[in-house]
C-alpha cells in the first residue's frame, strides 16, 4: 500500500494514479489531503505542502477540467526525452502529467487539421514531432519511477511483467473474388482481365480465393503456440467498406470453417460508424455469425475521434477497443504500448472501456512508406526490442489478403513469419 499525499483528488489525478499503480504496478493506494500522516505505508507527496521524502511536483494539469491548447516544454531527458518541467521533486518533469496527456490523448480533443478519411494527423502527435514515437516513453518514465520508489522503500512489490505478443488480423475483405454477386465477377472479368483465370478457376472451385489466407494464418500463429484475432467487416454498403456481402452463403460457410479453427473474432465497425446507423445492422450480422454480441473492435480505416468513437462503443457495450495507432507509420501512438483505460475529457469522467494500442501494422507499407522488406524488418526488430526492454505488449495489425500469394511487392508472408519468430523468442 502507498499513501498519495497531494492536496486534492480529481478525476484526472485518480485516474493516472489508479493506472500507474494499481493496474502498472500492481500496488494498492490511498489518498490522504490534509492533516499529519501518520500511517507506517509508503507515503508519496504530489503537489503538497509540507513535502514528504519523496515528492514529486506538479504542473497545474490533473487539478485542472478544462482542455486547452498546452504547448509542453519537451527537453531531452536521460534516453528519451520528457515535459512539464518542475523545480522540485524527485523527477525533474511532472511524469504523473505527462503520462496523463499522452495516454488521454489530450491533443486529440484541441482542433487540429484532418486527413483525407477525417483523422488525426500523425504529424500533430508530439512523439512523432521529437521523433520517439517508436519507443513506449511511458513505460520507460514508469521504469525510472519504479527505480525511485524502490531505492526509498525496498520492501515494497511490485507486480511482475513480461514481454507479450497480440497477433490481430483485419478482414475487410474475406474473399478477392467468392461471395460478390455474379454480375460483378462477370464484369470484373473484363476490368481486370489480368485476374481472369484466377476469378475463373476461384469461381469453379479449382483453387482456393487468393484472400482466404486463413488456414495459414492458423497454421503459423498454431506453431507459435498463439492465437491470431480476427476483426470482421460486415457492411458492403459503401466504397471504403467490403466489397463482399456477410449475407452470402460462401461468406457463412467461410466463417463457419473459421469457427473450428484456433481463431478469436471480432468486430470491425466500418468507415460510416461515426456518421451513420449502421451499427445496429453490423452488431445483428456479427451476432448470426458468431452467436454473441461483439465486445472487441477495431475501426475500419482508423476512423477514430475523441471522445465520440468511444463513447459509442461504451453504449453498444464494447469493452475493449484495438484502434490506437498510426495509419501512415509504426509506433505508439500514445507513448504505451499497454492497455489503459478509455477517459472522456470532455466529461471529465474515467470509464471501463478498455484501448489497446497497436504498434506494427501492415498498411503502412502497403499503402505509404512502401520500404523494403530488410527496411520494414529492421524496423520491426527496434520496435520490438524497445517493447522487451520495458516488459510491454507487442499487437501487431495485419491483414488476411496482406498473404495473398501472388501479390507483389514485399513477400509478407515470409516477413510475419520473421516478426513471429522475433516476438516468439522475447517472450521465452
Ligand atoms: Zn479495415
Amino acid at each position: 500500500m502507498i499513501v498519495i499525499y497531494t492536496n486534492e483528488v480529481t478525476n484526472r489525478l485518480k485516474y493516472v494514479f489508479d493506472f500507474v499503480f494499481i493496474e502498472y504496478f500492481g500496488i494498492q493506494i490511498s489518498y490522504q489531503t490534509n492533516g499529519i500522516i501518520k500511517s507506517d505505508d509508503c507515503v508519496i507527496s504530489y503537489n503538497i505542502k509540507p513535502e514528504m521524502d519523496l515528492h514529486f511536483g506538479a504542473v497545474d494539469l490533473l487539478f485542472r477540467n478544462d482542455i486547452a491548447p498546452l504547448n509542453p516544454d519537451v527537453f531531452s531527458w536521460k534516453d528519451c526525452i520528457a515535459f512539464f518541467s518542475v523545480k522540485n521533486g524527485a523527477f525533474d518533469f511532472d511524469v504523473f502529467s505527462a503520462i496523463f496527456y499522452l495516454i488521454s490523448r489530450y491533443e486529440e480533443y484541441l482542433p487540429f487539421e484532418e486527413d483525407e478519411h477525417g483523422r488525426f494527423p500523425s504529424h500533430n502527435n508530439l512523439l512523432v514531432k521529437h521523433n520517439i514515437e517508436k519507443l513506449p516513453i511511458v513505460e520507460v518514465w514508469l521504469s525510472h519511477l519504479k527505480e525511485i520508489i524502490l531505492a526509498k522503500y525496498p520492501n515494497l512489490i511490485f507486480k511482475k511483467r513480461n514481454f507479450s505478443m497480440v497477433s490481430t488480423i483485419d478482414v475487410d475483405h474475406l474473399f478477392s473474388f467468392k461471395g460478390k454477386p455474379l454480375l460483378k465477377n462477370f464484369g470484373g472479368l473484363f476490368k481486370r482481365p489480368k485476374t481472369a483465370i484466377a476469378r475463373i478457376k476461384t469461381l469453379f472451385g479449382i483453387d482456393n480465393d487468393p484472400f482466404d489466407t486463413f488456414n495459414w494464418i492458423n497454421e503459423v500463429h498454431h506453431a507459435q503456440k498463439t492465437k491470431a484475432k480476427l476483426f470482421f467487416l460486415l457492411n458492403n454498403n459503401s466504397e471504403y467498406d467490403s466489397q463482399i456481402n456477410s449475407n452470402s452463403l460462401a461468406f457463412k460457410n467461410k466463417v463457419r470453417n473459421l469457427k473450428m479453427q484456433e481463431f478469436e473474432f471480432a468486430w470491425h465497425p466500418s468507415y460510416c460508424f461515426l456518421s451513420s446507423n449502421a451499427e445496429e445492422e453490423e452488431i445483428e450480422k456479427f451476432i448470426h455469425l458468431f452467436g454473441e454480441k461483439p465486445k472487441e473492435t477495431r475501426q475500419h480505416f482508423l476512423r477514430i475521434k475523441y471522445p465520440n468513437y468511444f463513447e459509442k462503443l461504451i453504449q453498444l457495450g464494447v469493452t475493449s477497443d484495438y484502434s490506437l495507432g498510426f495509419s501512415d507509420k509504426n509506433g505508439f501512438r500514445s507513448g504505451i504500448s499497454v492497455p489503459h483505460y478509455f477517459f472522456n475529457l470532455e466529461k471529465d469522467t474515467s470509464t471501463s472501456l478498455q484501448i489497446i494500442p497497436f504498434c506494427i501494422a501492415d498498411h503502412v507499407d502497403r499503402f505509404y512508406l512502401k520500404r523494403s522488406f530488410e527496411e520494414i524488418l529492421n524496423e520491426y526488430n527496434f520496435i520490438v526490442q524497445n517493447i522487451n526492454k520495458i516488459d510491454g505488449q507487442l499487437v501487431t495489425l495485419f491483414h488476411n489478403d496482406t498473404f495473398e500469394k501472388d501479390s507483389k511487392g514485399n513477400n509478407w508472408k515470409v516477413l510475419f513469419l520473421k516478426l513471429l519468430s522475433l516476438s516468439n523468442k522475447k517472450s521465452q
